[in-house]
């Protein structure tokens, strides 16, 4: 027995499931998820001191790779100072300005713990703003697990197979309208019909809830078109593309401006922070400038502002996508390349440093449906194969992988070579 079959025995007697986020359980791949000790620049070591290659990055943040020196540095040399104050401080506007400088379309940001409270937040605030009930997602996108969002929604909600959760009121979820993502004339057809009544659309710009599916060529514009025109409020979820796509997220990269722009992940640097910000005459709808409530207790964390700040100095770097970017061109074309000549039949996707493989016959993979049409069991086998080799993807084949600028030329190399080992024997 391992000391992860060990430490998961014990876990699951005291937190449901053995874990406090639901994909963590290898639920979808079966087996025992590897407990994790420590983590150093791409690797992760595991309680059994075993070594991987991460693509996984918590699940995003860690674009630099883990324990960037700067980022614990400036971590630390903070909470010498106190962990929190529930008082305004320096460094949150100072990170405040920064975001404000880079992201596109942002005058003022709020600063909060987790992705789900932004994307949460921001319903809030484009209902209070609009004085309208509806909201329209996608399909397969997730944006955390608040109660309007939690339908239809992708992640470990998929892998559950309890995409709408119970728990949700019905009469909450009617107002939650589920359009299939990269449909534009469904967009088109569905403001058509009820766009007065629509506070938000909103949209993860890469889907990276459902694997890895980037946008057709005029889906964002239509979504930006249709909200212009029904003067409803686009919130664009990036707090999985947001500085992963490059600085200016999948904004900069599509060239689409969000009225709300949700972030996370990257910005905490792997502290708990997430934020929203856009438009000033919306965020000047909150409270306490305006009537739409929203709070937190430890929002704006002077540790975790800390990270942000080092994490978003160092991605500044002129140059520093650079790298990332073509290892996961590498990764990709090298993967293809493999899975081909062991004639596996398998398609990947990839933007910037967020890709994903999905093992379907479909040239071209656009949507949910194809996305849920792909070989699970095949990946599963895939999974425990690279697991086994030291390479440590998502444990379901719902989620986009990450690379970080930490990744070396000889990880990718060595990736290729256990996923030629286990493509073999894919059969
Ligand atoms: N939005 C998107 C696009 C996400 O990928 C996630 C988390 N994977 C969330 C929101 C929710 O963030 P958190 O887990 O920090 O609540």
């Amino acid at each position: 027995m391992s000391r992860s079959d060990t430490l998961f025995d014990q876990a699951r007697h005291v937190i449901p499931g053995g874990v406090n986020s639901p994909v963590r359980a290898f639920k979808a791949v079966g087996g025992t998820p590897r407990f994790i000790e420590r983590a150093e620049g791409p690797y992760i070591f595991d309680a059994d001191g075993k070594r991987y290659i991460d693509y996984v990055l918590s699940w995003g943040p860690m674009l630099l790779g883990h324990a960037y020196p700067a980022v614990v540095d400036a971590v630390s040399e903070q909470i010498r100072k106190g962990l929190s104050f529930g008082a305004p401080t320096e460094i949150e506007t100072r990170l405040a300005e920064k975001l404000c400088a880079i992201v596109p379309g942002m005058d003022m940001v709020r600063m909060v713990n987790s992705g789900t409270e932004a994307t949460m937040s921001a319903i809030r605030l484009a209902r209070g703003a609009t004085g309208r009930d509806k909201i329209i997602k996608f399909e397969g996108c997730y944006h955390g697990h608040s109660d309007s969002l939690l339908i239809k929604a992708g992640s470990g909600a998929l892998t559950l197979g309890v995409p709408s959760s119970p728990g949700v009121p019905a009469a909450l979820a009617e107002h939650t309208v589920t359009l299939s993502y990269n449909d534009i004339e469904g967009v088109k057809a569905a403001f058509a019909d009820f766009g007065h009544e629509v506070a938000c659309v909103i949209v993860e710009p890469v889907a990276g809830n459902m694997n890895c599916v980037p946008p057709v060529p005029g889906f964002l514009e239509a979504l930006r078109e249709c909200c212009d025109a029904h003067q409803s409020v686009l919130i664009i979820d990036e707090v999985m593309t947001g500085f992963r796509l490059g600085l200016k997220g999948a904004q900069g990269y599509y060239g689409v401006t969000a009225d709300i722009t949700c972030l996370g992940k990257v910005i905490g640097g792997g502290m708990p922070v997430a934020a929203f910000g856009g438009r000033r005459d919306i965020m000047e709808q909150l409270a306490p400038s305006g009537p739409v409530y929203q709070a937190g207790t430890l929002s704006g964390n002077p540790a975790a502002m800390a990270a942000g700040l080092a994490m978003l100095d160092a991605i500044s770097a002129p140059g520093f996508y650079d790298k990332p970017f073509a290892h996961t061109d590498t990764l990709i074309a090298g993967l293809r390349e493999r899975a081909q000549a062991a004639n596996i039949p398998m398609t990947c996707n990839h933007v910037g440093t967020m890709f994903g493989v999905f093992f379907t016959d479909d040239a071209t993979i656009t949507n949910y449906q194809q996305v849920m049409a792909c070989n699970t069991e095949r990946f599963n086998r895939f999974f425990h194969g690279m697991l086994e080799g030291g390479v440590y993807l998502a444990p379901a084949s719902y989620e986009a992988g990450f690379l970080s600028s930490a990744h070396s030329d000889d990880d990718i190399q060595q990736t290729l070579d256990v996923a030629e080992r286990v493509f073999s024997t894919l059969k």
